[in-house]
């Protein structure tokens, strides 16, 4: 059913103009993203994941396409969109030292949203609620309301930004690469946190990340981009045990494994050659095709539609588009 979907991307483009030239990082592509569930939004760097989740939440307003959230067209800049939409969507940065304000104490940060929608009358009121939200992420409130950005680690100042992401109770959280700024110590203890908060609000996400063993524990559906285009889209079940396109293999083939088994069923014969791309002159036809290993005369002519394989399964590679 249609009205399953709270998040609707369709044809989406956004190009950059620079001095060098236009860059496409986002550059048509579709994806829908099922009510109370999260998407992993994987690829490299460059590949436009990032700016994906940049336009849906309305830093960047779409070259052309729609985006639609909960059936209405949001495919709008920012400053356009309605407070309560606003409360609604929102974003976890890669960096939260950037995204933090250093002159402000956590109460204040935290409890800023609350403010600006109106969610909290009085002093106390505010108190109470930014306690609750510290509490969920795991920072005690008595240890870290009245602390500034400066005071306080990297893993910490990440679950302030969770907290004031969840304050409006929105519907729809992206989670841009929320770790990857993180230690390797604390990154576990941030995906608890989410995760823990995903379950308890069934909250939709779209969780951006190029760590795929990551996202395997956090997403339910994969999204594979590459050089602003989508390759390939599965459940995340499927994607593991069935990868189609060639730079998911390749990507799948150098995750490290803990288990024979594991070992088993990663894709073989796939080695990751060459790099990706320039996002102002994309190779031609497939954009993957100076890397891929079973490039034919006319990946580098025709672009491949993304089809469906198979339910909730889509590959947009001419191997599959034969069969
Ligand atoms: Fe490789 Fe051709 Fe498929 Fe692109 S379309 S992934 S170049 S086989």
């Amino acid at each position: 059913m249609e009205n399953e979907y709270i998040l609707k991307i369709q044809n989406l483009k956004k190009y950059f103009e620079t001095p060098y030239g236009t860059v496409r990082a986002v550059d048509n592509i579709s994806l829908k993203v099922r009510k109370g569930t999260t998407m992993g939004l994987v690829g490299e760097s460059g590949s436009g994941k990032s700016t994906t989740g940049h336009v849906v939440v309305g830093l960047f307003p779409p070259t052309s396409g729609k985006i639609f959230f909960k059936n209405k067209d949001i495919s709008v800049p920012l400053e356009k969109r309605s407070k309560e939409l606003k409360k609604d969507i929102q974003m976890v940065f890669q960096d939260p030292a950037s995204s933090l304000n250093p002159k402000k104490i956590i109460r204040d940060i935290v409890g800023l949203p609350l403010k600006v929608h109106k969610m909290v009358q009085t002093k106390e009121e505010l108190e109470e609620k930014v306690a609750k939200l510290l509490e969920m992420v795991e920072l005690p409130p008595e240890d870290f309301m009245y602390r500034r950005p400066v005071d306080i680690g990297g893993g910490e100042k990440q679950a302030v930004s969770i907290a004031r992401a969840i304050a409006t109770n929105p519907s729809f959280v992206i989670f841009d690469e929320p770790t990857s700024a993180l230690d390797v110590s604390i990154q576990a203890k941030i995906i608890n946190s989410i995760l823990n908060i995903q379950r308890k609000f069934r909250l939709t996400s779209l969780f951006i990340t190029h760590d795929l063993s990551l996202m395997r524990n956090i997403s339910s559906e994969v999204t594979i981009m590459y050089l602003g285009k989508v390759c390939e889209i599965a459940p995340t079940d499927v994607f593991f045990q069935k990868p189609l396109h060639p730079y998911t293999q390749m990507l799948l083939s150098s995750v490290p494994v803990l288990t024979k088994e594991e070992e088993e069923l990663k894709p073989k014969g796939i080695k990751s050659i060459g790099e990706i791309g320039s996002p102002i002159h994309p190779p031609s036809g497939c954009r993957f095709h100076p890397r891929c290993p079973y490039a034919k005369e006319i990946c580098k002519k025709k672009e491949p539609r993304l089809i469906e394989v198979e339910p909730g399964h889509f590959v947009a590679c001419h191997l599959y588009a034969e069969k």
